[in-house]
């Protein structure tokens, strides 16, 4: 493996790459102690909203930095009461630099007006923050890489309510392998803040299957519900 590629996977893996600090002849009993590095949520649990862009912007913890065009940090309202969370950017996400800008996003955006909720009144985002190559599933290790910042961005906005789209971003947000058609329909809650999250189908899987938008309308229904403190 090439010096650059280890960089990135130990990079991927929380690691700084190894170089020794004694030379061939050093004395390893001499050897000045390793400080320790914080760990990367750590790293980013204290950052502001210009500074977590920054930090997202120079990501290189994962492979996928070396493939992405940009990273798609997220769009919408710091005041936002919602927060809508897709999978990972697809091609025209990783051009633009925005999530959802594709004919899902279009999509996504009537469902969310169908509620009377405006784009820019929610705030977009994704559980990875670059593109997979040829949009395969988040690798799991990719998706822990990026949570931290997920999980700064939800820190700071402090949503009232979370809508996870499609299997993908319901499973890592809820850590579960449980069907997408099993996590519908309840309140799930996020992480340690326990934020309120709704689960439904992406708006790409019901641009292939319409005949499901009923189903995400109810989805979208119950979320409101939720959000505005009347749970069912
Ligand atoms: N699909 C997603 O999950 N996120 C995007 O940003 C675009 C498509």
């Amino acid at each position: 493996m090439n010096n650059a590629l280890r960089g990135q996977y130990l990079a991927a893996l929380g690691l700084e790459s190894w170089t020794s600090r004694r030379g061939p002849a050093g004395d390893p009993t001499q050897r000045e102690p390793e400080p320790s590095a914080p760990s990367p949520s750590e790293r980013v649990a204290d950052l502001g909203w210009a500074e977590l862009r920054a930090a997202v912007a120079a990501c290189t913890r994962c492979p996928l930095s070396a493939t992405r065009t940009q990273t798609v940090f997220g769009v919408g309202s710091v005041e936002a009461k919602w927060l809508i969370v897709g999978e990972a950017p697809g091609a025209e996400e990783d051009r633009q630099g925005e999530p959802f800008v594709g004919r899902a996003g279009q999509l996504l955006n009537a469902m969310l007006r169908a509620i009377g909720l405006e784009r820019e009144q929610v705030f977009i985002a994704n559980v990875l923050k670059c593109r997979p190559p040829r949009n395969r599933d988040p690798a799991p290790l990719e998706a822990a890489q990026c949570l931290p910042y997920l999980e700064r961005q939800i820190a700071l906005l402090k949503p009232r309510i979370m809508l996870a789209v499609g299997r993908i971003s319901a499973q890592n947000l809820l850590k579960t392998d449980v069907s997408l058609g099993r996590l519908r329909g309840q309140v799930h809650h996020f992480g340690a803040s326990r934020v309120p999250l709704v689960v439904t189908y992406h708006p790409a899987y019901l641009l292939r299957e319409p005949a499901e938008k009923r189903k995400a309308w109810e989805d979208l229904q119950f979320a409101r519900e939720v959000s505005s403190g009347v749970q069912r």
